[in-house]
């Protein structure tokens, strides 16, 4: 009988959510396997002789950072935008997130996995963009999350209604205009059958967790959405949607699902959508009413700030999404759209928007928000009570942070300097399902040194791609420039001031 690999991380300030999260108190940490066995002074004792040790000295000891929307498929796209309309920027990531080399797929996906274990994210949600709908490309991801040795919560976005549908005011769109956002899609059944097979040819376990994800409601037909909610139920899984990212998808709402009230909430509901297993994600422009149906349905919003910002799509309601008593989780969604994967700067944003919508001193953000980091999102991935804290018989997700680096000095409060001084610098260790994969800061699972050199082959050939759909697709800016403008002029049933609705 082969003994059970034990790994014990000695005398490190260990953080509990239920415990002083300023001063952590020092702890040791038994992990068995793929899991946590003890939290508690000195477990030596209780290590067998053969268990790995690292001493954590000096070390602020926290759960690794879920991070609960991104899509890989557009990693390589970095650094390419300034901050424009989300209509505009569609333009050129579509393109750039499809039918790429399974080279460029895989050295992607690995870049996006790379970059969040260097910043402590132990788990991202991957809504992929699969195009095209091929299993060949997406055991490339699943192949890479593996090697990489990430956690991932894997949901190939469907849809059945056209990408166009975005955009209100579409039909005053230059009919080549709809064309380059797109005008065609795949039937529902194809994509749910799909779906059902790869659930089938690559069985969760380990790192590797499911999520079902209709791209939003308003591309979906009720069918796509039912079959959906089927599927979910089916196999047990959490539900991620975009809804009311842009203030355009909220006029859409209103003036397009009349018959649901006006709501993609009540279009959702009426599909057997909302329960909670539901996470909707951006949620800038949802209304009070509608995060009170939410927070009924123990259905959860995933915050994005920093893409919201950048693609001029607006501010999230977070303080009445607060008072509503909706569970909250934050993702850092796209490469393009916010340019780091980062849950840090996540954080601190959540923070920072709260307190310019509120003149009033508030209760303090910080520990909160590392909760919607750790356990919100680990619940919004149906992951609850296994990862997301440091306890027994969580998952060993586990991270190590330096506190000799400059930012901690002086250490005043662990909660406080991770949500608002923490860039990511600090983090040293990463351990994913009970395996270090970054060690000293370097990622053990993957040579990053001739990642590098692929990724500079790959953009030899992307660069160029990328300056002809620029070129090729310029004449549309105007027309969506126009559509996003006549979106911002539309009234809508609530007004809004930094962050409050005011209904
Ligand atoms: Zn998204």
């Amino acid at each position: 009988m082969t003994e059970t690999r034990q790994l014990l991380i000695r005398g490190g300030r260990v953080f509990d959510h239920d415990g002083d999260v300023h001063q952590p108190p020092v702890a040791d940490i038994l992990i068995e396997a793929d899991k946590i066995v003890a939290v508690g002074a000195d477990l030596t004792q209780q290590a067998g002789p053969a268990a790995e040790i690292i001493d954590a000295a000096g070390r602020l000891v926290a759960p690794g950072l879920i991070n609960a929307h991104y899509h890989s498929h557009d990693v390589l796209c970095r650094g390419l935008f300034e901050e424009l309309p989300l209509e505009m920027w569609l333009l050129y990531t579509l393109p750039m997130g499809a039918h790429r080399s399974k080279e460029e797929v895989r050295a992607r996906t690995l870049v996006g996995a790379l970059e969040s274990l260097h910043a402590g994210i132990t788990t991202v949600q991957d809504m992929l963009g699969l195009a095209p709908f091929d299993e060949a490309y997406l055991d490339v991801v699943l192949a890479a999350y593996r090697d990489a040795g990430i956690r991932a919560v894997f949901a190939p976005m469907v849809s059945d209604i056209p990408a166009v549908s975005m955009i209100r005011y579409r039909d005053a769109l230059p009919p080549e205009v709809q064309e380059m956002l797109g005008t065609k899609a795949l039937a529902a059944e194809g994509q749910l059958d799909f779906l059902a097979t790869q659930l089938r040819r690559h069985p969760a376990g380990e790192r590797l967790h499911w999520a079902v994800a209709p791209f939003a409601p308003q591309r979906c037909t009720p069918q796509l959405l039912e079959g959906c909610a089927t599927l979910a139920e089916r196999h047990d899984l959490p539900v991620y949607t975009h809804v009311y990212e842009t203030r355009g998808q909220a006029v859409i709402a209103r003036q397009e699902f009349a018959r649901h009230g006006g709501s993609l909430i009540a279009y959702l509901d009426s599909a057997g959508l909302l329960g909670p297993r539901l996470n909707i994600v951006h949620s800038v422009w949802i209304a009070r009413a509608e995060m009170e149906r939410m927070a009924a349905a123990d259905a959860g919003i995933v915050l994005n700030h920093l893409s919201n910002f950048k693609l001029k799509s607006g501010v999230a309601p977070v303080l009445d999404m607060r008072d509503a008593g909706v569970r909250l989780g934050l993702g850092c969604d796209n490469c393009s759209g916010s340019d780091v994967q980062n849950m840090f700067q996540a954080m601190k944003m959540f923070c920072l928007i709260a307190a310019v919508s509120e003149p009033e001193p508030g209760q303090g953000l910080a520990h909160e928000v590392l909760r919607h980091a750790t356990l919100g999102n680990a619940r919004s991935a149906g992951l609850g009570g296994r990862l997301g804290a440091i306890r027994p018989g969580y998952k060993a997700d586990i991270i190590l942070i330096d506190l000799n680096d400059i930012g901690y000095l002086p250490f005043n409060s662990a909660a406080r300097q991770l949500v608002y001084t923490e860039t990511g610098r600090g983090v040293e260790t990463v351990i994913v399902d009970g395996r270090t994969v970054i060690k000293d800061r370097r990622v053990t699972t993957i040579d990053e040194t001739a990642l590098r050199r692929e990724v500079a082959g790959l953009m030899r050939h992307f660069i160029p791609d990328y300056e002809a759909v620029v070129k090729a697709r310029q004449s549309a800016l105007p027309h969506l420039l126009a559509a996003h403008r006549r979106a911002w002029q539309e009234a809508l049933p609530l007004h809004r001031f930094l962050g409050r609705t005011r209904d």
